[in-house]
């Protein structure tokens, strides 16, 4: 079955977010395979957001990653990266549509409360890097 690696950002957790992304999740139908509340080292950071490293805002963003903790997770179902995707709207939170996690919670895209796989074949590579011990069956 599809997966997807979500992770609730440092903004999220400190705004009290993390049960309401969560339950986002549940309630749609989609199955929790793994989840872990942790702080990451700045090199981690810049692995997880590498495809980023040209950009301008890549420093900020890394900075951003690391200010505190963050909730690590693995979601499995149907079609679970584009809907995931879906379910947190457009990475700039003036484009999120209501509803959204970032059309609901987020002004700043600097501040955009939480992160999803933007393919499945992405979503392998951060898993495998998040959970590198594996998943529990
Ligand atoms: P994420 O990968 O975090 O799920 P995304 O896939 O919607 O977000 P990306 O293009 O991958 O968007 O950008 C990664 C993150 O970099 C964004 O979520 C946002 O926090 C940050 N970012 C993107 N554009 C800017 C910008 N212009 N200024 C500051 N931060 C930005
Ligand atoms: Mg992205």
């Amino acid at each position: 079955m599809e997966q997807t690696f979500i992770m609730i950002k440092p903004d999220g957790v400190q705004r009290g977010l993390i049960g309401d992304i969560i339950s986002r999740f549940e309630k749609k139908g989609y199955y929790l395979k793994g989840m872990k509340f942790m702080n990451v080292e700045k090199s981690f950071a810049q692995q997880h957001y590498a495809d980023l490293s040209a950009q301008p805002f890549f420093a900020k963003l890394v900075d951003y990653i690391i200010s505190g903790p963050v909730v690590a997770m693995v979601w499995e179902g149907k079609d679970v990266v584009l809907t995931g995707r879906r379910i947190i709207g457009a990475t700039r939170p003036w484009e999120a549509a209501p509803g959204t996690i970032r059309g609901d919670h987020a002004v700043e895209v600097s501040r955009n409360v939480i992160h999803g796989s933007d393919s499945v074949e992405n979503g392998k590579k951060e898993i495998a890097l998040w959970f590198p011990g594996g998943l529990a069956e």
